[in-house]
């Protein structure tokens, strides 16, 4: 059981100061942790295509402390990340455990996972059986040449489609796949991605390519902004907007004018949504990260290491999380790209 130290001054707040909270008042509810660094694929806009780098990883049974921790603090969402986490063998043991946690509140944890798919087929009716009752699932092109062109994995498709097909047949409810857009690549995978929503039942959520992978493709250019994007879908039927389902929501949601599937389009470059964000992340070797683009970690691990109680953690998640970034700064002239890439912070 872990006791949150009161740092709160006012008595009488103690239960609103429990909660994370950063200096822009905004409420941290959401923890995204990467549960290893490696991938079994090399997406263009996310990882090098060289072989070499150094991984790091924590005993699952840490990621957990850390997490019963998180979540004595007000964390209500869970997602699990990576790298690739279905390279973890023992992720069903994990989901188990974070599917028995409560929040503050008294409810069931809100559990997510994201997955390039290459392994769903077997395995996502034990991730079922484990306690995790959604997924989502990055693809970035209906058309398997293409896929393979960005995965740079031969036969990459076949096996992703699969997977999102388990993974139906599992109840994982919904199935969303995640698609990053970029110029060169896949731009003209809008429309066909809009009928795979359609026909396969699953909601398709375009991304815009952010500066955060290993090699150096990023332009201004490069990115297909949300403009671009529902101009193509409107022109394949009428979209029609969606409410958000939460008010901290990244995606913008829309179905069509029939009302069959659904798109969610996610614009962190041309429409930032950085004030409602309610997000942090800990990376695969146990740092916090307050933004994707922070220039510095945050070593939650190294107390865990020098024998940190849980109350030693809960200070210093509540003093780094109070640190938290107003805003990004992508396409400014100050812009710094980021110390990690993607697959090194966990998407
Ligand atoms: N291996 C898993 C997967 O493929 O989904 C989880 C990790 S991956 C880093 C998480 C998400 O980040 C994926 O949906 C991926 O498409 C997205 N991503 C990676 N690099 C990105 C970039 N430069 N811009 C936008 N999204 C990116």
């Amino acid at each position: 059981m872990v006791t949150v130290p009161a740092l709160c001054e006012k008595p009488h707040d103690a239960v609103r100061c429990k909660r994370l909270t950063d200096r822009h008042g905004r409420r941290i509810t959401d923890l995204r942790i990467s549960i290893t660094d490696r991938c079994s694929y090399k997406c263009v806009y996310c990882r090098t295509g060289n072989d070499g780098a150094v991984y790091a990883e924590l005993p699952i049974a840490e990621y957990l402390r850390i997490a019963r921790v998180f979540v004595a603090l007000g964390i209500e969402k869970i997602r699990l990340t990576g790298g690739e986490p279905l390279l973890r063998r023992e992720l069903p043991e994990l989901l188990r455990e974070l599917s028995a946690l409560r929040t503050l509140d008294g409810e069931p944890l809100d559990l997510a996972l994201t997955t390039n798919g290459h392994l769903l087929e077997e395995m996502a009716p034990r991730l079922r059986d484990a306690g995790l009752s959604r997924i989502t699932v990055s693809m970035d092109a209906v058309d398997a040449e293409k896929f393979a062109r960005i995965t740079r994995v031969p036969g990459s498709y076949q096996r992703v489609l699969s997977g999102i097909r388990a993974a139906k047949r599992a109840g994982l409810d919904p199935v969303k796949v995640n698609c990053v857009l970029l110029r060169g690549f896949n731009e003209d995978q809008i429309v066909p991605f809009a009928r795979f929503s359609r026909e396969e039942d699953v909601i398709v959520r375009f991304i815009e390519f952010m500066p955060l992978e290993e090699d150096r493709l990023w332009t201004p250019e490069s990115v297909v902004s949300l403009r671009e994007i529902t101009s193509a879908l409107n022109g394949f039927r009428p979209l029609v907007s969606l409410a958000p389902n939460t008010a901290s929501e990244t995606a913008v949601r829309y179905t069509f004018d029939d009302g069959v599937g659904e798109i969610g389009i996610i614009a962190p470059v041309t429409q930032a949504f950085c004030g409602h964000c309610s997000r942090v992340r800990l990376t695969s070797d146990g740092k916090i990260r307050t933004c994707l683009f922070s220039q510095s970690d945050h070593d939650l691990y190294g107390v865990l290491e020098r024998g940190g109680s849980d109350d030693d953690l809960a200070v210093f998640i509540r003093r780094t999380v109070e640190q938290k970034e107003a805003r990004h700064h992508i396409g400014e002239p100050d812009f710094l790209k980021p110390s990690r890439s993607m697959v090194h912070i966990g998407g």
